[in-house]
């Protein structure tokens, strides 16, 4: 077994602290990580407001339970402690300045959910916008209550659609592929644990030694497939150039930067060029965008059990529904309440996604607040509500080292061009596979992308994968399995 090893991790994302920390907890000594920006974390990232901090990025557990390694985590550190699980009332109000009733709100919502997040399979072609709309206007037509009511249902189904917009980041539910989850590992219930995500990449680099993470260095270029002469006349098939002229020479490179990166620059970083089917793979999958807009009040102007506001707009039905940017304003319409107030004080996350997503980005903070008001006035039929003292909006497509939100499958893709953007690239010199650039990264992951524990775990997969090249055993390293990291 080689004892001389130099692996880099591109990228200190959960990607990459789940590869490199695996690396050192499997006995590889020479593991260094190169990340662009000047802090880790990636896509887990945080932001003060007033008295405390805020999640910019990720911020729910998707699955909350012992299968998830990023659930269990935060247990073991005791994290979780001061986590409000009760959900809270959702507010649900009409463009005509009315409440829409709790118990309606609640019941089409489930309805709604019910047809939209059930997984498919079989259906290549078909588009996620267009089985939505026809089924959940038959459920309106088929709803049993007042004529007034099923307006209201209608638009509480568009609402349905576009809050899975947000967790999808596309700019359609129409590109989106009818069979997006056909392999998808569900771990459980959500839990919202704004304010507290980013203490997973502390909690994890904690061991890590300070001086193997080196930040704001972008690398532009992987050279493979060479013969590199490193110290004392050591060759190295690997040779990673970053944008300050540095170059680091290793045997084994496992990238993590993000898709959005990725199909920014598939041609131009790596050299050789990255085999077809891999090219075929960046090109063909999407990397949506999501973006925050965090509202800081002095007053809270809802219901102290709040735990969300949506705003329903009355010309809206489940066939309509796009991210269209000259219609921003409808496409921020649905606003979680940032709990408890006690650690928080009043503060809203409104959420908006794909083409919209992208214009917020464009917008001053003063015109943000102002359409947002109004809106909040109109629809609460309040002319008193007041502006948010800050207004604080995320810019991840504006991130030249994310790009965007996380991955998503288009209509006419199948999401096993995951495993293709997986697989690792080894000498073409020679038959033997030698694993010189390895891929990790949500967007690597059929069964978990677009979520934490599913960068962590792609991450874990490609130290797993290098360990096993070298006849090493993998000790279980993480506080729960990470069985599902397939
Ligand atoms: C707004 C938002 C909300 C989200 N909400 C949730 C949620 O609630 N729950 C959930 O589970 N997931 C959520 N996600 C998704 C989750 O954050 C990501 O799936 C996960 O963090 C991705 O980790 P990663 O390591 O694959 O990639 P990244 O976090 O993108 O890490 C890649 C790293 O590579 C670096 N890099 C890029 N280019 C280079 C280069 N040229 N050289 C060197 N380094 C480079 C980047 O700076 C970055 O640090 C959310 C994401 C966003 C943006």
């Amino acid at each position: 077994m080689e004892t001389n090893l130099k692996i880099l991790v591109l990228g200190a994302g959960l990607a990459g602290i789940g590869a490199a920390t695996k690396l050192l907890s499997l006995g590889f000594k020479d593991v260094t990580i190169i990340e662009a920006s000047g802090l880790a974390g990636g896509r887990i990232a945080k932001e003060c407001l007033g008295k405390s901090w805020v999640d910019t990025g990720a911020q729910y557990i998707h699955g909350a339970s012992e299968a998830n390694p990023v659930f269990c985590l935060m247990r073991q550190h005791g994290l979780l402690g001061d986590v409000v699980t009760e959900e809270g009332t959702d507010l649900v109000f009409h463009s005509k300045g009315r409440r829409i009733s709790g118990d309606l709100a609640g019941r089409v919502y489930e309805a709604g959910e019910g047809i939209i997040r059930q997984p498919h399979k079989g259906n290549p072609g078909k588009n996620i916008g267009d089985y939505y709309a026809e089924k959940s206007l038959d459920l309106a037509k088929s709803w049993k209550s007042s004529s007034e009511d099923k307006d209201d249902v209608l638009s509480i189904l568009s609402l349905v659609g576009k809050s899975l917009m947000i967790d999808i980041g596309a700019p359609a539910l129409s590109s989106v592929s009818l069979d997006s989850w056909q392999y998808y590992t569900n771990m459980g219930e959500d839990l919202d644990i704004g304010g507290k995500m980013f203490n997973v990449t502390e909690k994890l680099l904690v061991d890590f030694p300070k001086e193997r993470l080196l930040l704001n260095r972008p690398v532009i270029k992987i050279n493979w497939n060479g013969s590199f002469c490193g110290d004392a006349g050591r060759l190295y098939p690997v040779c990673i150039e970053c944008e300050n002229g540095e170059k680091f020479l290793c045997d084994h490179v496992v990238v993590t930067i993000s898709l959005g990166c990725l199909k920014a620059a598939p041609t131009t970083m790596f050299n050789p060029q990255l085999p077809e089917d891999k090219r075929e793979a960046l090109d063909k999958l999407g990397f949506g965008c999501v973006n925050k807009i965090i509202l800081q009040y002095e007053e809270a102007f809802w219901e102290r059990d709040a735990g969300s506001i949506s705003l329903l707009w009355e010309d809206e039905t489940p066939a309509s529904l796009s991210t269209d940017a000259t219609q921003w304003q409808k496409n921020i319409q649905l606003f979680t309440v940032m709990r408890p107030r006690e650690k928080f004080g009043n503060v809203l996350i409104g959420w908006c996604s794909g083409n919209v997503a992208q214009h917020v980005e464009t917008m001053t903070e003063a015109e943000l607040s102002a359409a947002i008001t109004s809106n909040f006035r109109k629809f609460m039929g309040n002319p008193n509500i007041p502006c948010p003292k800050t207004v604080l909006c995320t810019k991840w497509h504006g991130k030249a080292f994310i790009r965007g939100a996380y991955a998503y499958i288009p209509v006419g893709v199948d999401g096993v061009i995951m495993d293709t953007l997986a697989r690792p690239l080894s000498s073409m010199k020679s038959s033997t596979e030698d694993l010189q650039v390895l891929f990790a990264g949500e967007a690597t992951m059929k069964n978990l992308y677009g979520t934490v524990q599913g960068a962590l775990l792609s991450g874990h997969r490609e130290a797993d994968r290098i360990s096993q090249h070298y006849g090493r055993t993998a000790p279980s390293s993480t506080p729960c399995s990470s069985s599902a990291a397939t």
